[in-house]
């Protein structure tokens, strides 16, 4: 993967942890880790973003769904460790009619299971559209599961462009705005990963369908503010657009060339 990064003209890439639907994952082969570690300090990759499969959910009225969420992250972290340094990203979940109280106390009772003082690795919240009973649909209540987290310093947030667009924070118009109630909220130094995604889908709409870059309602402009934004220097970007590589190669290019020297 690290290649595939380089060749597209990337310095950093985000992978699923395993196949999305959560099955199996393969056997760590030290010498794939050994390599990929020698071939990412020699191409100046930084920080790498792992993604939990999507269809886990850590507040399914389901106990069983609950555990196999718990058992899943658990296994993921343990193979953090062999890349420190990175960071681990999750949905939050869906309460599916528990409330969203309900479903931010049981995230966090998995995070409190899952987390352990001195690992290497930090665990980020995405920022959710809000569709269906989807957790994480507001600044706030990602706030709330952080607040019931005993090893918050292990913790960070992942914003989504089209999530949070889709869910009502208008970055089109004031991004100034959303970034300062991040900050008040969360706390910008939680900030620790950008996903990148225009939006098919109106704002607020909470509908979460991911555009290519500058096609959909957020548009080019935004993204220019947001790369070349004061307060988001450093946070490592991710393209979760629907392309292909060639795709993913010209919005990179597009995007490095708005980057103000
Ligand atoms: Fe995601
Ligand atoms: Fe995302
Ligand atoms: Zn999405």
């Amino acid at each position: 993967m690290g290649k595939t990064a380089v060749s597209i003209g990337a310095n950093t890439f985000q992978f699923f942890t395993r196949n999305p639907r959560g099955s199996r994952a393969k056997a760590i082969d030290e010498k794939d880790v050994a390599a990929f570690l020698e071939y990412a300090d020699q191409n100046d990759i930084s920080q790498i973003l792992a993604h939990a499969p999507y269809t886990l959910n850590a507040c399914s009225k389901d106990e069983r769904t609950r555990e196999f969420a718990l058992e899943t992250m658990e296994d993921d972290l343990k193979r953090m460790e062999y890349v420190p340094g990175n960071c681990y990203n999750f949905h939050p979940g869906s309460h599916v009619g528990q409330g969203a109280k309900e479903g931010i106390r049981q995230i966090a009772a998995t995070l409190n299971q899952i987390l352990k003082p001195g690992q290497h690795t930090t665990v980020l919240l995405e920022t959710m559209a809000g569709k269906g009973t989807e957790v994480g649909r507001s600044f706030e209540e990602l706030r709330e599961i952080l607040d019931l987290v005993e090893l918050q310093q292990l913790m960070g947030v992942c914003l989504d462009t089209c999530h949070v667009y889709d869910a009502g924070y208008d970055i089109v118009n004031d991004l100034d705005g959303v970034l300062e109630q991040f900050d008040r909220v969360i706390g910008l130094d939680r900030l620790k990963a950008i996903h990148m995604n225009d939006s098919k889908n109106p704002f607020a709409s909470h509908k979460d369908r991911h555009e290519k870059i500058g096609e959909g309602s957020i548009g080019m402009g935004t993204f220019e503010r947001i790369i070349n934004h004061p307060q988001l220097q450093g946070i490592p970007i991710y393209l979760e657009t629907p392309n292909e590589l060639d795709g993913y190669a010209r919005e990179i290019q597009m995007l490095r060339e708005c980057m103000e020297k």
